[in-house]
């Protein structure tokens, strides 16, 4: 038996079919791509290797992370998605949010440790309004003014335009005019309603999201983009998802990178619940592997990176990802706090150390890069001597930075009734 029989001799002539005409450079259509999604054994290795050769060929070897900090400033939310363990009310004993001045202390202190860009995304908590947020932006660009801040969701632009009765555009410009760098593209979740109103009554609409996102584009704020899956979505859903992000991409180029976020299921209020039957437990090792190489077919020559999320889906698997479509290895993170909250098990800090191993064990060659993917430090493929980054000398992050647990219970930052007006 040749090798080829020995690989593609049992994948089925229709998903043969599809991956020829991915490797022809053909556009995959959303049937195209939900026939992919039954891709198991023999399938699965043959759609791994076309999206890596494609990766290959799009992208190239090198594979990028940014040295980064989550303050996620409070976790009082006025709305209670059904995944989301992250959230509290505004009477619980939990609730906490930080003062302009403490999330400026934060970035400060992420940059004595060689950070890049500070991330903020939080609840919507009472009190907090656009004013609030362009406020937040002025004092960190001021405080730290080569600092990239990368902040605000579709969903908390929504809650900003809502509570100052400002309109999309107006919120955005005015983050920009502060020196907002870019925006999250989280709170995508699956963009169809029908899944939106299963397990995120009340969030944002697949409208909406849309609205925000390419209005950002539209004023020259670029986005990430995501999906969260692994719950009560179809693979049609999945997929046609995919395809509204491609169609976005054509029309604006604002998308940074591709971000799947596999749904963490174990402390979310609709697993503890149990208030859906067909929930899942997040998706499967092959599931994301699946997801990650149909991205690289569908999107890759529209929006070139696709990032993994080890805080979702651990080290291990994060690395393997590169392999089936993936080339950025996102962010150190610092403060991950979200997805803790939800049970993940993966930390709150990865090292550049941790990074660039993981990167080269994998065969492919690290660099450090801004938000905006320009080059902040290159590497070969080989560790060197003179790589040591300020935070790979970090042994013990929660005694450094803080725990999301620890804050939880900290009296200094427990939510109050006026927040402090910017
Ligand atoms: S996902 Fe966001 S909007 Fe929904 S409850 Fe959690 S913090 Fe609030």
């Amino acid at each position: 038996m040749s090798l080829e029989e020995a690989v593609l001799g049992s994948v089925p002539g229709e998903t043969r079919r599809v991956l020829e005409g991915a490797l022809e450079g053909r556009d995959l259509r959303v049937d195209d791509a939900v026939t992919l999604c039954s891709a198991r054994g023999p399938s699965l290795h043959a759609l791994v290797a076309v999206a890596d050769h494609l990766r290959r060929t799009q992208v190239g070897e090198l594979v990028g992370y940014v040295v980064n900090r989550n303050v996620n400033f409070t976790n009082v939310c006025a709305k209670a998605c059904r995944f989301c363990a992250f959230s509290r009310t505004r009477r619980s004993e939990e609730g906490y949010f930080l003062p302009i001045e403490e999330i400026v202390r934060r970035a400060l202190e992420a940059q004595a440790f060689g950070a890049t860009e500070v991330c903020i995304q939080a609840g919507l908590a009472p009190g907090v309004d656009a004013r609030f947020y362009v406020a937040l932006v002025r004092e960190l660009k001021k405080a730290a003014p080569a600092m990239h801040v990368h902040a605000l969701s579709p969903e908390e632009v929504k809650f900003a335009a809502t509570e100052s009765g400002w309109s999309f555009r107006r919120v955005l410009e005015e983050m920009k005019d502060a020196g907002l760098g870019s925006l999250p593209g989280t709170s995508a979740v699956v963009l169809d309603d029908r899944v939106r109103a299963r397990i995120a009554p009340g969030r944002i609409t697949t409208a909406e999201w849309i609205d925000v996102v390419t209005t950002a584009h539209a004023v020259g704020l670029r986005t990430t983009s995501t999906i969260m899956y692994g719950h009560v979505e179809t693979d049609i859903e999945r997929m046609r998802h995919l395809d509204l992000l491609r169609s976005i991409q054509r029309q604006t180029g604002g998308f940074t990178e591709f971000v799947p976020l596999s749904f963490v299921h174990e402390e979310a209020p609709m697993t503890l619940r149990q208030q859906l039957p067909d929930l899942r437990t997040g998706p499967t090792g092959d599931d994301v592997i699946r997801l990650y190489a149909i991205a690289r077919l569908m999107l890759g020559s529209t929006i070139r990176n696709v990032q993994v999320s080890w805080v979702k889906d651990g080290m291990r698997q994060a690395q393997w990802l590169l392999s089936c479509g993936a080339n950025d290895f996102g962010g150190t993170l610092i403060n991950e706090s979200i997805s803790t909250a939800a049970g993940s098990a993966h930390g709150q800090l990865q090292t550049p150390l941790a990074l660039r191993r993981a990167i080269r064990d994998a065969g492919r060659v690290p660099f450090e890069r801004s938000t905006r993917y320009d080059v902040v430090r290159t590497f070969g493929p080989d560790a060197g001597p003179d790589e040591r980054h300020p935070l790979d000398g970090v042994e013990d992050p929660d005694a450094t930075f803080g725990s999301y647990e620890r804050l939880t219970r900290d009296e200094r930052f427990k939510f109050r009734l006026p927040v402090a007006a910017p």
